[in-house]
């Protein structure tokens, strides 16, 4: 066998080469076999650790070793997406039952702790590592990069000769990120749980005057308080940023009113408060006036964003953002 990741490209026998793997190396490195035919002749096949003769396969919890309770029926087939390719691994979980656990870890929670975000909380079939979450979310970020064509390459590179051969882990590779950057989000905003303040996730302006911020607590007794301690906003739509209807109904906020964005039920509330919500035209035939089908028959779920952001410095204000569902409404 060779390591097509390891340095030195050397050939070296089944348990030498899972020794340099696993435990304690990179489990997600692509093997070939050596495959000796007629005339002294041989070439590389494609193989992986899991491959039989090696006999390759995680263990959860331990260091990597096999939990002293472990047996074959806690185990199960996952399909593991690295930023090195698609690997399929045998993973036996850890039955101790510690103390904080009584009645044993959770699964999702043994994978976690492996840094593998697994795809559900229970019977675990697919997992991600923390490695190609980070790298797709660079990719995103840095190269406008879609989750699609980046997992694209993911698969071309796990096998370019047929593509269509690898697991297609893109369904629950998309929701997984979207969580995935959610939770550091939250995380790095400070908070513990889901559970966020009303635009906790924004960064506030520094410079804009903010009571119990950066103005003295009796601002209001200055007799300039209105020239000196007043903010400046700027309103802006954008009538080009247009989301098609897609037919997706499960399409929710997993930050609700915590970031940019005001929660679309509150908004919905809002503008029927406002009495601005258009009524369908009672008319039989005049239907091109009638602003319901406007919508309908663009097709857009999304007509445009408007955004209010401090005027000096461009700061975008919590919840200071909208989309539209009619033309400049
Ligand atoms: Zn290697
Ligand atoms: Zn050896
Ligand atoms: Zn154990
Ligand atoms: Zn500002």
């Amino acid at each position: 066998y060779r390591c097509l990741d390891c340095f030195g490209n050397y050939i070296l026998c089944p348990s030498c080469i899972k020794r340099a793997h696993l435990p304690y190396g990179d489990p997600f490195h692509r093997i070939e076999k050596l495959i000796r035919v007629a005339n002294n002749e041989s070439y590389f096949e494609r193989s992986a650790l899991s491959d039989p003769e090696i006999g390759g396969a995680l263990y959860c919890g331990h260091g990597g070793k096999p939990c002293p309770f472990h047996s074959h029926q806690q185990s199960s087939i996952v399909r593991i997406l690295d930023a090195n390719g698609i690997f399929i691994y045998r993973v036996f979980q850890c039955i101790c039952a510690p103390l904080d656990y009584p009645n044993g870890i959770p699964l999702a929670i043994q994978f976690l702790q492996m840094a593998l975000f697994p795809a559900t909380y229970e019977k675990v079939q697919t997992a991600f590592t923390f490695k190609v979450l980070k790298l797709a979310q660079l990719h995103r970020f840095s190269g406008k990069e879609s989750v699609w064509d980046f997992y694209t390459v993911m698969r071309r590179w796990t096998n370019n000769i047929d593509p269509k051969a690898v697991p297609d882990l893109y369904p629950q590779f998309r929701k997984v990120l979207q969580l995935w950057g959610t939770i550091r989000l939250v995380k790095r905003s400070g908070y513990l749980e889901l559970a966020v303040a009303r635009g906790g996730l924004v960064v506030r302006c520094p410079t804009c005057p903010t009571p119990g911020m950066n103005i003295p607590d009796d601002w209001k007794n200055d007799p300039l308080a209105r020239l000196k301690y007043s903010c400046m906003m700027s309103i802006d739509g954008n009538f080009h940023l247009q989301r098609n209807n897609k037919g997706v109904r499960k399409d929710f906020p997993l930050t609700g009113n915590a970031g940019f964005w005001v929660d679309d039920g509150e908004l919905a509330e809002y503008i029927d408060g406002k009495g601005a919500r258009a009524a369908r035209s009672s008319c039989h035939s005049f239907k091109a006036g009638d602003p319901s089908r406007w919508v309908q028959k663009s097709g857009k779920a999304v007509s445009g964003v408007v955004m209010v952001s401090c005027a000096r410095h461009s700061f975008i204000q919590p919840n200071g953002t909208v989309d539209l569902d009619k033309g400049e409404r």
